[in-house]
């Protein structure tokens, strides 16, 4: 049954490579079912026959944005279903060069179809064919490129132990003058290919929605669409295929007149009765749904939250990702049975880094945890970094490289190197 359900993609074009990511041999084994099987010539309609056609779902797309390919124009669209950016096979096809095959199960997202096509998401197309989407808000047009990476390579130490990695304060905060523009958006997408290199996985702390009460502004991804916001969207699909695992960071992180991230949420001033604080996770989970994302990991916002929206907490996710303040403990996981289950809380001693001054400090910190049972665990906000990234351009080819220098995230890892450590996944779930 499987192998019915399981479509195969095959775009067969004239020229032999692919840069980067994914390429796929076009060894469709489909032969016992030939309408499982879609091949694609650079000029030709997909064609798409049976039960394999009629299991995508077809839609109404809620806007479109021209495409450019490395900055020439091509006619094709990119289609928004909610915040999320598909392109249609047949459009896309002549951008790709080399013979590969998309397997149904390597997508992050469904394929959908209207009356002119099939479409496969943005992050997709990226994850597969290694052609990266650039939002270029003075347009509003989306550009695509060829994407090679360059980053240095950190060797693998001899030591197994697992460190944790989380990006902070993740959010579709639109401002022009803020740390999520679409220019530094991509920045941090860099950044999660260079984690996506260097580590066995690492974590991504979401604020499922941004509000700045004064300035009236408030994006819930689910149901706010926007060009900037699809951004945002595509940023956090490619963070996740770079191994980059959501958790949410509280639902608005603020509380009254405070813009997300400056503020608090569940601290104990913040005066949420325990019925509120259980909606407030609640909501965050349903727009982590609605998105097609998935988590059982929560940290409150500055750490700072009251008893009963811990035994919330608690009830929902199986991970707290903080120091668990009732714990007698500091810097260890600690463990406690709810209802039946283990929910663990998973400290950062080595704390955050600062600022882009405290690449020492941070440092500091990770080897002062050295010799103790203390574990390897740090948050960081990618706007430390955006200005020790490089892109450049060479033909159709866009380039991401690390000011190997200056870069603290480097730094990090190969500190972590050193000492035996390589930044993954939760290892005692
Ligand atoms: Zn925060």
């Amino acid at each position: 049954m499987k192998r019915l359900l399981c479509m195969m993609m095959a775009a067969v074009l004239a020229s032999s490579s692919l840069c980067g990511c994914a390429q796929k041999a076009a060894a469709a084994d489909d032969s016992a079912h030939g309408s499982g099987v879609v091949t694609l010539a650079a000029s030709a309609a997909a064609v798409m026959t049976g039960k394999l056609l009629a299991d995508i779902e077809e839609v109404a797309f809620d806007a479109q944005y021209p495409v450019r390919f490395a900055h020439e124009e091509t006619g094709a669209k990119v289609r928004m279903r909610g915040n999320r950016a598909y392109v249609s096979i047949r459009e896309i096809a002549p951008m790709l060069k080399g013979t590969f095959t998309l397997n149904k199960d390597d997508l992050s997202f469904p394929l959908l179809k209207d009356k002119e096509g099939v479409y496969v998401s943005l992050s997709d197309v990226a994850k597969l064919c290694g052609i990266y989407a650039v939002f270029r808000s003075d347009l509003e047009e989306v550009e695509l490129f060829r994407l090679t990476t360059d980053f240095p390579k950190i060797e693998k130490g001899q030591g197994k132990k697992v460190a944790y990695f989380r990006m902070e304060d993740i959010m579709a905060d639109p401002s022009l003058d803020g740390r999520f523009t679409h220019a530094y958006l991509e920045r941090i997408r860099l950044e999660g290919l260079f984690l996506s290199e260097n580590t066995d996985g690492f974590y991504v702390g979401w604020i499922p929605k941004f509000v700045d009460p004064v300035k009236g502004i408030s994006v819930d991804v689910s149901r706010d669409f926007s060009f900037h916001a699809a951004d945002f969207v595509y940023t956090l699909d490619i963070l996740q295929n770079c191994g980059g695992k959501l958790l949410l960071h509280g639902y608005t992180h603020q509380y009254a007149n405070e813009v997300s991230a400056d503020g608090s949420e569940f601290a104990p001033k913040c005066g949420l009765t325990r019925e509120q604080a259980a909606e407030r996770m609640d909501e965050a989970l349903r727009i982590c749904s609605d998105m097609g994302y998935e988590t059982d990991i929560f940290e409150f916002p500055h750490y700072e939250s009251t008893g009963p929206a811990r035994r919330e907490a608690e009830a929902r996710f199986s991970v707290i990702y903080e120091q668990d303040p009732e714990a007698k403990s500091r810097g260890l996981i600690a463990s406690r049975k709810v209802n039946g289950r283990m929910v663990y809380y998973v400290p950062t001693p080595a704390d955050h880094v600062h600022s882009e001054y405290d690449a020492k400090g941070i440092l500091r910190r990770i080897e002062a945890a050295e010799g103790t049972r203390v574990i390897q665990s740090l948050f960081f906000h990618p706007v430390i970094d955006y200005g020790r990234t490089i892109i450049r351009e060479d033909g159709r080819e866009r380039i991401y490289r690390l000011d190997e220098d200056r870069n603290i995230t480097y730094m990090i890892l190969k500190k972590w190197d050193e000492l035996g450590y390589r930044a993954g996944p939760f290892d005692f779930l």
